[in-house]
């Protein structure tokens, strides 16, 4: 399971993250919940390791201080995808299990298994600068969930894409992190996306946690 440890991020002596703490269990997933400039991004990145914080992150009760970002074992997905624009869509995917040493006929059979999981079966061969904002979405999640991480941070990974699209792909992702029973901190603004797709809410509101909970507790609080 994830520990946040009362974890505070400052930039210019401002603090954009205050004390936080949370848990989140395996199998479970999170959503980080509050308004833009609340601090989500910001706890985010300190959890992967993109972020210099107090405090401490932990998995299974092993302090991650000083572990870089691509050995914490956890997957990553930002609201504009950043896939490998020279990479097609396997060699996207593929990324990580081929850093991890997996021969190429396993490789295969993993990106294959992913862009099905993800609703994109026969996808290999297209390039990733011809997909529209969705298609690129799900394959930024292929690409993290590929080399079997046992986190799942995505930031804000339907907001780039509009009403419609991004309510039915919300719809698919719950599906997806069931099948793939991925643990997952899921940062929005969107109180439907979080109400959507989450066990637990928490809320934050000036880089501090204010509430969280399950879903239902959080939503029937005054
Ligand atoms: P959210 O993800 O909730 O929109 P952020 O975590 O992006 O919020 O930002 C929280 C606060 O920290 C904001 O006031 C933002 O301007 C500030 N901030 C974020 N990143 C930096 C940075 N690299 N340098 C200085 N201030 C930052
Ligand atoms: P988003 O709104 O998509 O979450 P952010 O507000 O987090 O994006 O900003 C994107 C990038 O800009 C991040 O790398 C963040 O660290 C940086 N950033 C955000 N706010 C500031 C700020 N006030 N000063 C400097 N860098 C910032």
């Amino acid at each position: 399971m994830l520990t946040v440890d009362r974890v505070t991020v400052t930039y210019d002596r401002t603090p954009a993250v205050r004390d936080a703490s949370l848990e989140i269990a395996d199998g479970e997933v999170l959503a980080l919940l509050g308004p833009s400039g609340s601090g989500k991004s910001t706890l985010l990145r300190a959890i992967a390791g993109l972020e210099p914080a107090t405090g401490a992150v932990r998995w299974d009760g092993d302090d991650l201080a000083g572990v870089p970002v691509h050995r914490r074992g956890f997957g990553l997905v930002f609201q504009d995808g950043q896939l490998f624009p020279h990479r097609d869509v396997a060699g996207n995917i593929a990324f990580g299990p081929r850093m991890q040493g997996m021969p190429a006929g396993d490789r295969d059979r993993r990106v294959a298994e992913l862009l099905e999981l993800v609703g994109l079966a026969g996808y290999e061969r297209r390039q990733v600068t011809e997909l529209s904002g969705g298609e690129a979405q799900r394959v930024a999640l292929a690409r993290a969930l590929a080399p079997r991480p046992r986190l799942l941070l995505l930031d804000e990974p339907l907001s780039g894409l509009d009403a419609e699209l991004r309510e039915s792909l919300a719809l698919d992702l719950v599906g997806v992190l069931r099948r793939a029973k991925a643990t997952t901190l899921l940062v929005t603004h969107d109180q439907e996306e979080a109400f959507t797709l989450a066990d637990r809410l928490a809320v934050l509101d000036e880089g501090r946690i204010r509430q969280s909970g399950d879903v239902v507790d959080v939503w029937r609080a005054p």
